[in-house]
């Protein structure tokens, strides 16, 4: 006893502080520590990460681009036999009538915790005519179309299902899957092609969307809220002749003219934080033909007063308030002060409604961090909604708390070259399974 004690006045006051340091980080750690089952989740997904890329590689190699359906629903049938497999009861949303490929929901019906709906896609930019159609490894990153937007998404919920249902988790949980096949290009109108996914949101609590996850500098982001998009058509008519009349009282200033003013109250009196506005295309003259292409044609001279005008454009915001803000502030100036001889008017089309921030959102997001610091990981933070365009999550994110970049890391999205990180499949399979396992406790 005696020499005990002894030794432990010997000890320095600074291994003292550093013992206590060791004592007080290892008890923080000790609280967040992975339970029996979730650690079996965790050990599950490292099993079976090379499966998950060779399931991958086997749906990247299968072209699926929107307009492609016969391709898509290839992809399809791959997930609806996993889906299967894992005690999911399967169906298709057919998509006929907007033309487009039909949707793969994978369903799990109870009553146990939080309704989770986890949404992916499955067609890609790349149409069968791109040269970029095949999954190239090399080490860890593998390039190919599709691989982080969003098949590498896809993989990741399987993954995360697959570790759930293989420790036990899933009893008595309801899980719906819902995999859309026209994402990149939602057939229209959206209240035809999105009515069963918004439908699966008003029965969810939480929905997790798996679209690409971002690093930047080693830091990890989710997405709490995303800007929609809308679109809008500007059209002026005017009066037409010899453009030696022009600014007479019968011949007015012509619609080009009228376009500019408009074009130019737009630029210089809209402007608000968490919103950009761009034209995209403008012509101006007569005769005006636009294809859904994006191909344009336009007739004029320069001795002939323009009879009209047209410019398309794209309006991005962050809620729903904004967004019926800025519209009437376009209307007014569009319908206001009308040059001499001229009349403008715009029409609006809702590509994706806004996914504005909320606390529930915000509040998943800590969710996902309980999980993501028991893996001994970084905090993932939320991402600037000015850093990302919209998609399908905007749809149900009235309905639901939302997260949404779920999905395999990855750079180069919509683009010849896309590439995925390979060792961020597990990564955030482990976070999407513990939070999907806490939300259906
Ligand atoms: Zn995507």
């Amino acid at each position: 006893m005696r020499s005990d004690n002894l030794t432990v006045l010997r000890i320095p006051l600074r291994l003292v502080v550093l013992i206590l340091v060791v004592l007080v980080s290892s008890s923080q750690l000790l609280g967040q520590q992975l339970s029996k089952q979730e650690a079996a989740v965790v050990h599950s997904i490292d099993d079976e990460a090379p499966a998950v890329v060779a399931l991958l590689e086997k749906i990247v190699n299968i072209n699926s681009g929107t307009f492609n359906p016969a391709g898509v629903i290839e992809v399809g049938k791959v997930l609806d036999r996993e889906f299967q497999d894992l005690g999911f009861t399967t169906r298709w949303v057919p998509m006929d009538t907007v033309k487009r490929a039909p949707s793969l929901v994978a369903e799990r019906r109870g009553s146990r915790g939080k309704r989770v709906l986890l949404v992916g896609h499955m067609d890609t930019v790349f149409e069968p005519s791109s040269p970029f159609q095949k999954f190239v490894r090399t080490g860890d990153i593998a390039t190919g179309p599709g691989t982080s937007d969003m098949k590498g998404g896809i993989v990741v919920i399987l993954s995360a299902l697959k570790a759930l249902k293989s420790a036990g988790a899933l009893d008595e949980a309801g899980i719906t899957v819902f995999i859309t096949g026209d994402e990149e290009s939602p057939g229209e109108p959206w209240e035809i092609s999105r009515k069963e996914f918004i439908e699966a949101g008003k029965k969810s609590d939480a929905v997790l969307s798996f679209e690409t996850g971002v690093r930047e500098q080693g830091k990890d982001y989710a997405c709490t809220a995303r800007r929609g998009a809308t679109s809008w058509e500007l059209h002026v008519h005017g009066k037409t002749g010899h453009s030696g009349g022009i600014f007479s009282p019968a011949m007015g200033d012509g619609a080009i003219f009228e376009m500019s003013r408009v074009l130019n109250l737009f630029h210089d009196t809209l402007r608000e934080p968490n919103m950009t506005y761009s034209p995209g295309l403008m012509l101006g003259g007569s005769n005006i033909k636009v294809q859904s292409s994006g191909d344009a044609s336009v007739s004029g001279k320069t001795n002939i007063v323009p009879g009209e005008a047209l410019a398309m454009g794209d309006l991005r915001v962050l809620t729903p308030d904004q967004l019926a803000r800025v519209k009437d502030k376009m209307v007014s100036i569009v319908a206001s002060g009308n040059l001499p001889g001229t009349k403008a008017e715009i029409t609006f089309i809702d590509k994706y409604p806004p996914m504005a921030p909320t606390p529930g959102n915000t509040a998943l997001l800590a969710k996902l961090n309980e999980g993501n610091r028991a893996l001994g990981m970084a905090e993932i933070e939320a991402l600037d909604p000015m850093r990302r365009g919209a998609g399908d999550a905007s749809f149900v994110a009235p309905f639901a708390n939302v997260l949404d970049g779920l999905g395999a890391i990855g750079t180069g999205a919509h683009a010849p070259g896309e590439t995925v990180d390979l060792s961020s499949l597990p990564l955030q399979s482990k976070r999407a399974a513990l939070l999907i396992y806490h939300l259906i406790q």
